[in-house]
């Protein structure tokens, strides 16, 4: 194996050894397979690739200070997609066989996982499309379900850092019964000219609101938003955000912290009331707001005027990683050991 330069990696994808893949055939789950090939052979008119019959996740493997590898909360990850194949009428994946194909994929390619020094993880990606062929508007008759992983870079390169974000009044990511709330490709591709925009206009992403009444606050590009404020933890409440692991993992440690933790409508003047304010999700855990401008107010809500993520942020941003790399206790039961 070439020498790879873990610190460098990027959030993109490099070959592993091998995937794992599990195909629903006559109305259940067949064995699952042990595969080193990257592609996957369809029929060109698969379900997924012309009406998006498709749900994913995203979690990742870290190589512990004490030379364990753990996994965090993939129980949420397999619930969340079981709740997503509901929602794309597509066969639940039993929580049983999601943690054992995570398990073994992790273990078949162990000498992918970064050392911890590096502070690059296993990134691990499990995808349920449908695969039948099939040109009428109907669920698929089959799925594949397989997990590939790739090494990813640590987010923060030069540390822990915050970042501005624009409002878009001008393309919704989700409607309020669509599939907001379940992580599919579709959503992505809604994504994809707001976040377009706000890059060339400088911007580390887009900030979305409701799609109805653009009057309260949704998700901050692929992220969920909280706001910090008078030792309180608050978080957008919305049919049409994904409800992200690590934003429940953060309320739950907030608790813990001794803060109060409200989960309702935010309406964007509040926005002005934040001390401090950051998008969550597995790749950053928290990535903390520098400021939301409004171009069509022309207001700017700024929560760091010296680019410096604020305390509490901070804090439950360590806390959570300690518990990823079971550095700290885990009183949450949220790790699990899957090499010794
Ligand atoms: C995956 C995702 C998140 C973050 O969820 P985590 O479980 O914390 O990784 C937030 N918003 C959207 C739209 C997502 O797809």
């Amino acid at each position: 194996m070439e020498k790879i330069d873990w610190k460098n990696l990027s959030f993109g994808y490099i070959k592993t050894d091998y995937n794992v893949r599990c195909y629903y055939r006559n109305g259940k789950w067949g064995e699952i397979e042990v595969c080193s090939e990257e592609t996957i052979p369809m029929h060109m008119a698969a379900v997924c690739l012309h009406y998006g019959q498709e749900a994913f996740e995203g979690m990742k493997a870290y190589r512990c200070p004490d030379g364990k590898v753990r996994v965090f909360r993939t129980e949420e990850n397999a619930a969340r997609m079981q709740s997503t194949a509901r929602g794309l009428v597509m066969p639940e994946v039993p929580t049983e066989m999601f943690n054992a194909m995570i398990d073994r994929v992790v273990r078949l390619n162990e000498r992918w996982i970064p050392p911890y020094e590096s502070g690059a993880t296993l990134y691990l990606r499990p995808l349920l499309i449908g695969t039948s062929a099939q040109v009428g508007v109907h669920p698929s008759e089959e799925y594949l379900f397989m997990i590939f992983v790739t090494p990813v870079g640590p987010y923060f390169k030069g540390g822990f850092a915050t970042n501005p974000y624009v409002i878009t009044r001008d393309y919704d990511r989700s409607a309020p019964l669509g599939t907001g709330c379940y992580k599919v490709g579709g959503n992505y591709a809604a994504s994809l000219r707001a976040n377009k925009w706000a890059h060339e206009q400088g911007y580390s992403c887009e900030f979305y609101l409701d799609a109805k009444e653009k009057k309260y606050i949704d998700e901050c590009g692929a992220a969920n938003f909280f706001g910090i404020k008078d030792n309180t933890y608050v978080t957008p409440k919305s049919t049409s955000i994904l409800p992200s692991v690590t934003n429940k993992s953060l309320m739950q440690l907030a608790e813990d912290l001794g803060m109060k933790v409200e989960r309702r409508q935010i309406p964007l003047e509040e926005l002005e009331t934040f001390e401090e304010a950051g998008a969550c999700g597995t790749a950053a855990v928290i990535s903390p707001i520098q400021r939301i401008d409004d171009p069509e107010t022309g207001k700017s809500y700024v929560f760091s005027k010296d680019g410096k993520p604020g305390p509490v942020s901070t804090k439950l941003f360590n806390k959570l990683i300690a518990i990823q790399y079971g550095i700290e206790p885990d009183t949450h039961g949220w790790t699990r050991v899957v090499i010794e």
